[in-house]
């Protein structure tokens, strides 16, 4: 079959993600995609490893949520929301505020994942500029974090794998703590909190807000930490008055196998960012969640208002996907699915451990990640996943997946087999 895509003009005239215009890798042309499968343009079908980026949790071309847009079109695609509300918005915060972690009680609608961490972290200067405290402007982080690739949330990315040797003095600095180790599982040992506590000790008359990816970090490493730690964290925050911002756009809507990854902890951030699963992998969306407390002080000093407003902000139609996938999720046996996955991961993945060139698995929920002891060759490993019938795509030496939650056992299997036929080979 031929591409109806013209490779030539993508390549000459089009930036993907973190790629080069001088020599980029190449790109596969995609058809369709229907369930966990995504058709190239010549024919070929892979079983989808990635969910999108950790969005597409119902699979592809899914006919709930393709109802739900055709329904929402009819009546509007999008409507500005300053002086304006519609019914998709009001019945997604009502939605998302009867599942999200209990005190979370205001929600600001923003267009990506990195605008709602922005959100976030100007909603944490604002409530304390509120408070009467303008030098509380900073904020801490533990390292090997991912936030967004806008400026502010650049800032609290990982300095290493986070770009800050480019940016880095063009950003404003905050400050590092170590990543929690020793896993999801490991014995917890109280020291691992003490880098919390010393920087909020002596710094903390500058620091509006502790940020950091619950349980799960994602993009910035692929690690997995005790629940104990975030609980820890919370109380040191509540006690050096610091703000908790938990961005739960990778882990949220059961990807770890909660609801939000919070859950674990047993604990309600002050701010929380929502985005990726909100929208089922349909369109662009994120929110900002906020407590009653935290969104009061914010508009009851000058200027009275929480300064930001998107030109997209609530659009009906994301507000419709993301109705339609939350209803969806709940209404299906998500826990049992997740559940599943895990252990036909935890079964599937667990000969990588004898693998030469592997340094660790590890499993959480629908996430099976294996690490690598040498960074891949993603132009060849890429091509090698694509012949053998799968979509996977490794960054540095981080080889996972976290398939959508609609995949069979079957299809899972099969994901699983050929990734480790293509990891065991590379060199
Ligand atoms: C993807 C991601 C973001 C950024 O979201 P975008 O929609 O890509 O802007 C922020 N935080 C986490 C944890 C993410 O996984």
């Amino acid at each position: 079959m031929k591409n109806n895509i013209d490779l030539d003009f993508d390549r000459s005239h089009i930036w993907h993600p973190y790629t080069s215009t001088i020599n980029p890798l190449p790109v596969f042309p995609v058809k369709e995609a229907h369930g966990v499968t995504i058709s190239l343009e010549d024919g070929t079908k892979l079983i989808d490893g990635m969910s999108s980026w950790w969005a597409a949790v119902h699979g592809y071309n899914n006919p709930v949520i393709n109802e739900a847009v055709e329904n929402q079109i009819k009546k509007m695609s999008h409507i500005m929301f300053g002086g304006l509300t519609h019914e998709p918005a009001v019945e997604l915060a009502r939605k998302l505020l009867s599942i999200v972690p209990k005190g979370l009680d205001k929600i600001f609608y923003a267009d990506s994942g990195s605008v709602s961490v922005e959100v976030a972290l100007k909603m944490a200067v604002q409530y304390w500029f509120s408070k009467g405290y303008s030098d509380k402007t900073n904020f801490v982080t533990i390292r090997s974090g991912y936030h967004g690739d806008t400026w502010n949330a650049m800032s609290v990315c990982d300095p290493v794998t986070g770009m800050h040797e480019i940016f880095g003095s063009a950003l404003p600095i905050r400050f590092f703590i170590p990543s929690p180790e020793g896993g999801f599982n490991g014995k917890w040992d109280d020291s691992q909190i003490r880098p919390l506590e010393e920087v909020l000790e002596k710094h903390g008359d500058k620091i509006a807000g502790f940020i950091l990816e619950p349980i799960v970090q994602g993009a910035g490493g692929m690690k997995f930490y005790n629940p104990e730690y975030l609980k820890k964290a919370a109380e040191i925050c509540k006690k050096h008055n610091v703000l908790l911002i938990v961005d739960e756009i990778a882990t949220g809507f059961g990807r770890t196998g909660k609801l939000f990854a919070s859950e674990y902890a047993g604990i309600t951030p002050d701010i929380m960012c929502i985005g990726k699963a909100l929208t089922a992998g349909y369109m662009t969306m994120a929110a900002t969640l906020a407590t009653d407390e935290v969104a009061t002080t914010v508009c009851s000093g000058s200027p009275g208002v929480f300064m930001h407003g998107p030109t997209f902000m609530g659009n009906p139609l994301s507000c419709a996907v993301a109705n339609a996938s939350i209803s969806l999720l709940i209404s299906s046996d998500w826990q049992s699915k997740v559940n599943n996955i895990e252990r036909i991961l935890n079964e599937g993945l667990a000969p990588a451990r004898e693998f030469d060139n592997v340094a660790e698995v590890r499993v959480l929920g629908a996430i099976g990640v294996i690490e690598m002891k040498k960074p891949v060759n993603m132009a060849v490993i890429q091509k090698q996943f694509v012949e053998e019938g799968i979509w996977v795509r490794p960054f540095g030496k981080l080889v996972y997946i976290m398939p959508p939650f609609v995949i069979s056992d079957e299809e899972l299997k099969f994901l699983i087999e050929k990734l480790l036929k293509v990891t065991a080979k590379q060199i």
